[in-house]
This record gives structure tokens, C-alpha cells and sequence, in this order.
């Protein structure tokens, strides 16, 4: 599934793929290089915030952790 997310910077429309139809997490327009917090429920987007660079680098470690605990079970 892939979804279109406008940034809320630039205005640019960038493509997100997601595998479930709702998401929380980071995401970074390919244009301004700016990166956001969103919520996706429904394939629809919920909310869209900006995200710092420490914060965002903490949500790709909480994902890589939640990617191993998955494996391990
Ligand atoms: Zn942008």
C-alpha cells in the first residue's frame, strides 16, 4: 500500500509505503529533507508533526528493537 503524504514545509508530495493500514512513525520528505512524526490510521493521515533529529534517530532504534523482538518469537 502506498500512500501520499504533502509535507507540510515545502508542500511537496512524497510516497510512503505502509504494510498495515494504520502506522506511527517517523518520516522524511525527500525534497526539504525535513523529518515528521505521522499517524496513519486507515490509510489515512491523522497527524504530521516535526520531528528532530535525536528523535527521530530514537524511534529507528525503537524500531530496530521491536524488529529483533519480533524475530526472536
Ligand atoms: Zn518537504
Amino acid at each position: 500500500m502506498i500512500v501520499k503524504i504533502i509535507c507540510p514545509k515545502c508542500n511537496t508530495e512524497g510516497r510512503f509505503s505502509l504494510v498495515e493500514s494504520s502506522y506511527q512513525g517517523p518520516y522524511r520528505c525527500w525534497k526539504c529533507r525535513e523529518l515528521f512524526t505521522i499517524r496513519m490510521e486507515n490509510n489515512e493521515l491523522k497527524s504530521c508533526e516535526p520531528l528532530s533529529q535525536e528523535e527521530f534517530e530514537r524511534q529507528q532504534e525503537i524500531e530496530a528493537l521491536k524488529a529483533k523482538f519480533k524475530q526472536t518469537n
